[in-house]
């Protein structure tokens, strides 16, 4: 990371926005940006502040004109590409806007109820890559197939990961159809083709890619944090018979591919500055990364704790409220940073670009408490889940809503979340 703490990180800051003040994801500290519609309006970029998005089209005239052609598209990809010090003062320039009481009779016209707003996806998403960095997820998910050797010898060298499908790529509250395919049952010689009945999530991080390179031109490890704009919460839906029938030889296919979830605001990497920690060090034994993965950054480590929640038809008929499945602390589960990641996508001459998303892959910890799928923490089906109604769950049904949360923390600092990442399961459309 380039960056440092500055006047918008200060906890005494506060908004002439009322709700911003001890909003559990964003106060004046945050100033996520992200893409909304509202009063049957096109798509505009905005910047969530407490229980309100500020209309940066509406706001233009009091942003610096060099930005504005960008910060007028519909999609933040322009405006991405731009680089840590446009973001960085575009921030510093909004925080003064959105605490300044001065502005507050020109700028609280600009201000549409979050609750009157929908929210899309922030990026035209050219491509999306999903990575397998969780540690904890690997061997768990390794040792239902491989009890002896859960972990496969490549993986404390290199941080594995698969192309995904970009044109799947779905807003928060994105409904989840159930997607058919092939299964073969175990007792059975040959497959049948049907609804998916192991459809699960995966907690993940996603990362929104700023500025991109040029192909033949990898990221060094230690400019990555330069590439990251923002991120997000990422729910990689996936059905677990379908996955274990097709994954060999290539890997994730149709099991994936039918839905990704996000949460559509990009929490900034300046506002998750104060947020970074240390990466947990390597078990004694581990090999070192190779050279060019050798990330000199002290703190390189997402300080979040992210959540997976439940809430099914019958909890919500009952008034009941969600049921937490998990919650760790994302950078114990990350074997590899982000600035790892982008550092070996981009290793071959692998071209990112602006807008482009990158996700961590499913982030379990060590503990029952953190793990990121219900593929886990049913034990593969053979251990279902009881709910506060009584219900059981060894994958999801319809009716239920998944929800994904992710809240930063740190001594000194005002706490900012991510907002939500949620979908309710349907079945077949
Ligand atoms: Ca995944």
């Amino acid at each position: 990371m380039t960056g440092a703490l500055d006047e918008t990180h200060d906890p005494r800051r506060t908004s002439w926005v009322e709700s911003a003040q001890g909003h559990s994801d964003f106060p004046v500290q945050n100033l996520p940006l992200g893409v909304f519609s509202a009063d049957g309006q096109g798509r505009r970029i905005g910047v969530a502040i407490g229980d309100f998005i500020l209309d940066l089209t509406q706001a233009a005239e009091f942003l610096d004109e060099e930005w504005r052609d960008e910060l007028a598209h519909p999609v933040l990809n322009a405006w991405l590409a731009r680089g840590p010090a446009a973001h960085t003062a575009l921030r510093g320039r909004l925080s003064e806007l959105l605490s300044d009481e001065r502005y507050r009779g020109d700028l609280e016209m600009a201000l549409i109820g979050q609750s009157e707003a929908r929210m899309h996806l922030p990026c035209l998403v050219g491509d999306y890559t999903d990575f397998y960095v969780g540690i904890h997820h690997a061997t768990n998910v390794g040792r239902q197939f491989r009890p002896d050797q859960p972990l496969l010898p490549n993986y404390k060298y290199v941080p594995i990961g698969y192309h995904g499908r970009a044109s799947s790529v779905r807003a928060s509250g994105e409904p989840v159809i159930r997607p058919s395919g092939q299964r073969k049952p175990p007792e059975a010689d040959e497959p049948v083709y049907g609804q998916s009945r192991r459809l699960d999530y995966e907690l993940e991080l996603g990362m929104w890619i700023g500025r991109g390179n040029r192909l033949g031109e990898p990221i060094q490890v230690g400019e990555a944090g330069e590439h990251i704009a923002g991120y997000c919460l990422l729910n990689d839906w996936s059905a677990r018979d379908l996955q274990a029938w097709e994954y060999q030889p290539l890997g994730p296919f149709l099991a994936k591919n039918f839905l990704t979830s996000v949460s559509p605001w990009v929490i900034t990497a300046d506002a998750l500055l104060p947020f970074r920690v240390a990466q947990p060090p390597r078990p004694e034994g581990d090999p070192q990364p190779l050279p060019y993965l050798r990330d000199g950054n002290p703190a390189p480590g997402l300080g979040l704790t992210i959540e997976a929640l439940i809430s099914t038809e019958r909890m919500r008929a009952e008034s009941l409220p969600p049921h937490r499945l998990s919650h760790g602390n994302a950078a114990a589960a990350m074997y590899w940073s982000a600035a790892q990641i982008l550092a070996h996508h981009s290793s071959n001459g692998c071209n990112l670009q602006p807008g482009d998303l990158i996700g961590t892959g499913t982030l379990s910890t060590a503990e029952d408490s953190g793990l990121g799928s219900l593929l886990e923490i049913s034990r593969g089906g053979k251990r279902p889940l009881t709910l506060p109604t009584g219900e059981e769950r060894s994958f999801l049904e319809d009716g239920d809503e998944l929800i994904l949360t992710a809240r930063a923390e740190a001594d000194g600092a005002v706490p900012i979340g991510f907002g939500e990442c949620r979908g309710v399961v349907v079945g077949t459309a």
